[in-house]
Formats: C-alpha cells, structure tokens, sequence
C-alpha cells in the first residue's frame, strides 16, 4: 500500500520508527527529570503539533498542554528574522514547570524570543524540547536541554513540519530539495 510519504515522493531523514523511538527516550527522561512533579507543555504551532501529541503519550508524570503561535518564516525556506506573537498562552505558569516543545532549532531567533517572554511570568523552571536541531544555523546563543536528532543545514518537512503548508502529513521527517516548486 502505498504511503503518504511514498506519493510526496521525497526522501526519509528519519523514519517514522526512529522518530517515535527517540520521542519515548526524550519522554521517559522528562518522567525522571521530573519525578513526582508535574509539568506544562507549551507547543509552538503549527510545527511542533505531532510532536508535543506524540511527546505527551510518552509522559507519565502529570501534564497539561498549551499552545503559542509565532510568526518568523515565510511561505518558503527563507526566514524573515522577526517574530511576532500570535496566540498567547491561554495557561498561568507562574510557579509552574514548563517545557516549550518546538519543532526545529534552527537560528534560535524564536525560542529566544518566547524564552525571555515566558521568563517574565516567573516559571518555576523552563526547558526546551527540540525534535531537531540545526546548531550551524544558530545566531543566538541558546540550547535545548531535550533535543530528538541533530542535523547539518537541510530543509526537512513531515511530521509536523511544513512547506508553504504542505506536507505536515507525513510520518516520516524528509528532505526537501532546495529546487521544489511552491
Ligand atoms: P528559528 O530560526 O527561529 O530557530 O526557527 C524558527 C522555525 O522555523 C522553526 O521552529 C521551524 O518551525 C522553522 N524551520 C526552521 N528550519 C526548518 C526546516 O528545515 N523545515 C521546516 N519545515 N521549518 C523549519
Ligand atoms: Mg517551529
Ligand atoms: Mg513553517
């Protein structure tokens, strides 16, 4: 039968069963980091969707799920270096242990953008999942203290992530070339 990322026709970085054996790792590290506590986690849409769902049935610890939304990129593969708030956390996590999950690494321009926002409401503690990280691409100084795979500067969509929209579908995470068509 043939699957979703067979008819995009493009090629698997990580499978699908790599992906979700990596997720249970990062899952039961956060159940020993923070054993008999509880945690937030924040999902940075619309990437990081599948990642937090997957994430979150990996967890055992009590938690609760919020969402942001930031725009930074275009509609292709370039960023436009500022970002903007869209949607606020709904949650209050004054005093509370919160876990921003983001789909990618990459220049670090949004996670230092949402760390010193989340900051200023006086978390208990603050960590960063990240599926991916892109540490060549980085033009700020910050660190995820999770991070599923680590990869050179290519342009990756499925699992959540996108190309003006498309492909967050698939299972699996692929490379994009740079010569697609929008
Ligand atoms: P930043 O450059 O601010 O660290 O990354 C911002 C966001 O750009 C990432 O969270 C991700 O949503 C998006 N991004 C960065 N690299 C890629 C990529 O290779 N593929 C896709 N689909 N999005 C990316
Ligand atoms: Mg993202
Ligand atoms: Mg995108």
């Amino acid at each position: 039968m043939s699957t979703p990322t067979a008819v995009a026709g493009l090629e698997i970085l990580f499978s699908r069963e790599q992906i979700h054996q990596r997720v249970a790792e990062i899952g039961r590290q956060i159940d020993q980091d923070f054993a008999g506590e509880r945690i937030i986690l924040v999902g940075v849409l619309k990437g990081a969707a599948i990642f937090l769902s997957d994430l979150a049935r990996n967890i055992s610890i009590e938690n609760t799920f919020d969402f942001v939304a930031v725009s930074s990129y275009g509609k292709g593969q370039r960023t436009s270096g500022a970002v903007r708030l869209i949607k606020d956390l709904d949650a209050h996590i004054e005093n509370k242990n919160v876990i921003i999950v983001e789909d990618i690494l990459d220049t670090g321009l949004t996670l230092c953008f949402l760390r010193s926002l989340f900051e200023q409401h006086k978390p208990r503690s603050l960590r960063i999942a990240a599926l991916l990280d892109k540490p060549s691409r980085r033009l700020e100084k910050i660190d995820a203290d999770y991070v599923g795979f680590t990869i050179p500067n290519q342009f990756v969509v499925g699992y959540g992530m996108d190309y003006a929209e498309r492909f967050r579908n698939l299972p699996d995470i692929c490379l994009m070339p740079p010569d697609f068509p929008e």
